[in-house]
């Protein structure tokens, strides 16, 4: 018999669908906390992302079904008032697996984080100055609050607040933008965000990490001390089941 587990954003309407749900669902697969076969997700894109983090050793041995309070997300196919069809099409249906590579974030050679949508360098103490490479070329000293860089994934996320370009999904890209540059007649960068091959490797240099942040996700670290920051797709992927065809277009229409 297949385990299965819920995770549930912290309100009490997703405590409750949460326990709904595990009733029902537990007359055909086991709940296991430990090694779940399938994830179920009440929330949103966020509580999602959260889920993936948690299991985040056993990815390759587990999928995903997001379920969502209110629009449909990015990685959530069922509304809350769903559940019922959820239930039914996860025990009649043969799902589809939807893959997606995760970053892989290094600091000074050593891997440390992975992530879902991105990974942000910033600093609100201080203006960021920082060489930017791709595949060990350099493309430019950039100057400003940070960088973001992005999975297929995450183009909707902080990308999207960065005026990054949003990705449709089936495309294994890298994409960069900007967080607040500078630019004037002594400064200049890119300033467009940049997308780039699924092989591609960034690579953030400064001798001045001073007041800065790695984000990766929802978690956060400190800079201080450090030399460069690497990341590139990860062999690690995340596998979400899909019971219904929804267009990425009307996932889109759903939340924006
Ligand atoms: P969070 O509260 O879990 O998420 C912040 C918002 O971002 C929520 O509305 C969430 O949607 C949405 N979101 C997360 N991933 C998304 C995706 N791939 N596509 C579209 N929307 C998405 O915040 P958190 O735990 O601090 O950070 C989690 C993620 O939220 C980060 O990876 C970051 O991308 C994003 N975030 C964005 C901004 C921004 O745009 N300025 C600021 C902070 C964080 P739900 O409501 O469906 O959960
Ligand atoms: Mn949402």
């Amino acid at each position: 018999m297949k385990s299965f587990v819920v995770v549930h954003r912290p309100d009490s309407q997703s405590e409750e669908l949460a326990g709904y749900l595990r009733d029902k669902l537990s007359k055909y697969l086991q709940y296991d906390e430990e090694h779940p076969d399938y994830c179920f997700t009440i929330g949103g894109d966020g509580t999602f992302i959260y889920a993936i983090h948690q299991y985040h050793n056993q990815l390759d041995t587990m999928s995903f079904v997001g379920i969502h309070s209110g629009t449909l997300g990015f990685f959530t196919d069922y509304r809350n008032n769903d559940i019922d069809q959820l239930i039914k099409e996860v025990v009649e249906k043969e799902g589809k697996i939807v893959e997606s590579q995760l970053l892989e974030i290094s600091i000074d050679g050593c891997i440390v984080e992975y992530a879902i949508n991105e990974m942000r360098v910033e600093n609100s103490m201080r203006t960021q100055i920082l060489d930017i490479y791709i595949n060990n070329e350099k493309l430019e000293t950039y100057r400003g609050t940070g960088i973001c860089v992005c999975t297929q994934l995450g183009s909707t996320a902080y990308n999207r607040s960065v005026q990054g370009a949003v990705i449709q999904e089936g495309l294994p890209v890298i994409q960069i933008a900007e967080i607040a540059g500078i630019h004037h007649r002594e400064f200049q960068s890119l300033g467009s965000p940049i997308v780039l091959k699924e092989d591609s490797v960034v690579k953030l240099v400064s001798d001045n990490f001073e007041g800065a942040l790695l984000c990766t996700d929802s978690t956060c670290q400190k800079l201080d001390g450090k030399k460069e920051v690497v990341c590139r797709l990860s062999k690690k992927s995340v596998r979400m089941m899909r019971y219904r065809d929804v267009s990425y277009i009307e996932r889109l229409k759903s939340l924006f």
